[in-house]
């Protein structure tokens, strides 16, 4: 299982990652979506080219890469709606080939007969159709864009609904992982959780 697939043309690196964990391309048989934003879905389709994987996504992201839409929602900051307001502007420059997810997936979902032991949770906030991946055995998350961890741990600025993003945070918190994989950033420990400050934001988070 690969869990989000990077901006547009990754293919090749994540192939070569692959290869250095000493994978061959079918060996690959989901990638999962945690959300349809472009950074995460950019390579889904190429990569399901190159290997025949499946590419699930939760049914209410779906809608953004099967109609290739460059999507990023309201932000929180001044200086946050201004990006916003730039990246929509230019976003028709960034070309997304429409695809049909081969599943959508649900709160519950079991990943076990993609051969991993894991269990999809629905983590709405940063998009309406957010979801985790939560791997108990490991007591590991990957959490998408809920969490940001470049420089700064924090909450996304971008998102379609505060409130519910907060209340994702907490069940995160009640599940008590030891690993919570962010999409942006470093690994981020548990009681690494309490250290969110409100009101402030990682705003460069997708830069390398
Ligand atoms: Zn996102
Ligand atoms: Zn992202």
């Amino acid at each position: 299982m690969l869990v989000d697939t990077g901006t547009p043309r990754n293919a090749r690196k994540l192939l070569d990652a692959m290869n250095s964990l000493g994978l061959e391309p079918r060996d690959l048989k989901l990638i999962v979506l945690t959300h349809g934003h472009f950074d995460h879905s950019g390579s889904a389709l190429e990569l399901k080219r190159a290997t025949g994987a499946s590419i699930a996504i939760h049914r209410r992201d779906r809608f953004l890469v099967a109609h290739g839409i460059n999507w990023i929602p309201p932000a929180q900051t001044l200086r946050g709606q201004l990006l916003r307001v730039a990246f929509l502007a230019l976003s028709w420059r960034v070309k997304l080939e429409p695809f049909e997810p081969d599943l959508a997936l649900q709160e519950g979902d079991s990943l076990e007969r993609f051969g991993v032991d894991a269990i999809v949770l629905e983590t709405p906030g940063h998009s309406k159709g957010s979801i985790s991946v939560h791997v108990p055995s490991l007591r590991a998350v990957f959490v998408g864009d809920l969490l940001i961890n470049r420089d700064l741990l924090s909450e996304p600025v971008f998102a379609e609904d505060r409130e519910a993003l907060r209340a994702s945070i907490g069940r995160i918190r009640k599940l008590a992982p030891w690993d919570i994989y962010p999409a942006h950033g470093d690994r981020v420990e548990y009681k690494q959780l309490n250290k969110i400050l409100p009101g402030r934001y990682q705003l460069w988070w997708w830069l390398p």
